[in-house]
């Protein structure tokens, strides 16, 4: 180890910036986030460091080293490297700690890339020898960690001394801990339920023994429309986190691919006709895996809330007082229409659009025609394909134009995504052989699809 990676209580003590420009911002901006007491010198300083400095802590002159005398610490960010280096020299014969931008042999200490999810800290450093590497895993990091990892700590901190009280052995502690903090708990407290997290805590604490089994939670997440990539940090997390994977038929298996290897996954199905499991079992089941203490996702395709019967399914958990939370996920509409090239609104064309179920009750489309059939709005039919036919024949009757553009994406923002293009009259004919899931849009939005496709997916014949 070239350094010795240390955290820096910096409060309230006196630093010294010196330097005016770009460089010297940014350490001022660090350090002010760190609540220094902090003076700044140059003979010049940029707008940028005026704002965030009042005028009796920018002292705009050429530096002295008598400058140096009462300072805890002080960074040398000026353009020259040989004032930078008198400063370091004699940071150094006074004992103060120094630090010299872009000269790691000049430093008592180095500045790491941070991922700030206070009071949580990473500090990644490459020991001045490759920043631009340090900054790379710091992004890598940034993803990875939820915004708001810090309310962990925050929760941690209201119940450490009560769980040092009640659990005396560490190791049942240890446990105590992270079944709790990556339980329901820590999911409750992420998610933006403070004081459900802390009703779990408290109530997790109370039993807390060893036989006793923690609630889990259920997860509701939404798939996305396909494409991985298009999932929620969230709910990436979630899945790699979960005990339970309840999904759906149109999660995609790139998406199963990414759920933690020993996760049990259960098939909820949900063909069209063939409902693989009722929808009263799927609400029992969820219920019945958090009470085991098994920390459940729900996976669904695109956005759980938008024709996805996610509410059903958590009014029962809300009932029985189960932990929940849901995750929204981007819905077909928004993926198909942004692969295939199709606004959803526009300026010239709509100022509103509809997402409808053409979902068949008693064998026919059963959906308000004239509430569809206004000027300027696009019209977003999900599982509209078995009914198409009917669908357009009603439009047109209720007095859509046929010649009004229509689409249907085929596996909309997958590989396999195909989207066909014609008008609400010859749609029906071009789109016999289209694959599930497939989308219908319909509205003049759809012509800017000529102008704006960029999404190929696999060549295909
Ligand atoms: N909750 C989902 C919709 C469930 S209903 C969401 O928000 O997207 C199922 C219907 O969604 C399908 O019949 C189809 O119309 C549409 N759909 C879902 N994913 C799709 C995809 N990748 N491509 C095209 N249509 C899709």
């Amino acid at each position: 180890m070239d350094f010795l990676p240390i955290y820096l209580d910096i409060r309230h003590k006196p630093c010294l910036v010196v330097g005016g420009g770009g460089v010297a911002l940014r350490k001022i901006e660090l350090l002010l986030r760190a609540n220094a007491d902090l003076t700044v010198i140059a003979p010049r300083f940029i707008p940028a460091i005026q704002e965030k400095l009042p005028p009796d802590r920018r002292l705009e002159k050429t530096f002295s080293v008598a400058d140096l005398d009462g300072f805890f610490l002080v960074i040398a960010a000026t353009d020259s490297r040989e004032t930078n280096q008198t400063i370091a020299r004699a940071a150094q014969s006074r004992g103060i700690l120094v630090n010299t931008v872009d000269q790691p042999d000049a430093c008592d200490f180095i500045m790491p890339a941070i991922v700030d999810r206070s009071p949580v800290l990473v500090a990644i450093s490459s020991g001045g020898k490759a920043p631009v590497l340090a900054r790379l895993l710091r992004a890598r990091l940034e993803s990875l960690i939820p915004a708001n990892f810090g309310r962990l700590a925050e929760l941690a901190g209201q119940f450490r001394h009560q769980v040092k009280q009640k659990i005396t052995r560490p190791d049942l502690r240890r446990h105590f801990w992270e079944r709790t903090l990556q339980g329901a708990g820590g999911e409750l407290m992420l998610s933006g339920q403070e004081e459900a997290a802390q009703k779990y805590m408290t109530r997790a604490l109370k039993d807390a023994s060893e036989n006793n089994i923690a609630m889990g939670y259920v997860a509701l997440v939404g798939a996305g429309p396909g494409d991985p990539d298009l999932l929620t940090f969230r709910a990436l997390r979630l899945l790699q986190e979960a005990d339970v994977v309840v999904y759906d038929r149109l999660v995609t298996p790139a998406i199963l691919n990414l759920i933690r290897r020993d996760a049990e996954k259960i098939y909820a199905g949900k063909a069209r006709s063939r409902h693989t499991l009722p929808q009263e079992k799927i609400n029992h089941l969820l219920a019945r895996l958090a009470k085991e203490g098994k920390r459940v996702v729900r996976l669904k395709g695109g956005d759980p809330f938008i024709f996805g019967r996610g509410g059903e399914e958590i009014e029962t958990l809300a009932e029985q007082g189960i932990p929940f939370l849901v995750v929204p996920g981007i819905t077909a509409a928004s993926g198909c229409a942004a692969y295939a090239g199709i606004p959803l609104t526009h300026r010239d064309y709509a100022q509103s659009c509809l997402f409808v179920t053409g979902h068949r009750k008693n064998d026919r489309p059963n959906l308000d025609w004239e509430k569809l059939i206004v000027p300027r709005q696009t019209l977003v039919i999900y599982m509209g394909m078995v009914g198409l036919e009917e669908i357009c024949h009603a439009l047109i009757a209720h007095g859509m134009s046929p010649e009004m553009p229509a689409a249907l994406v085929q596996q909309g923002t997958t590989p396999e995504q195909k989207v066909i293009v014609g008008t609400v009259a010859t749609l029906p004919g071009q789109a016999k052989d289209a694959h599930p899931p497939t989308l219908i849009i319909i509205g003049k939005v759809v012509t800017l699809r000529s102008k704006l496709e960029w999404f190929q997916g696999k060549t295909r014949e």
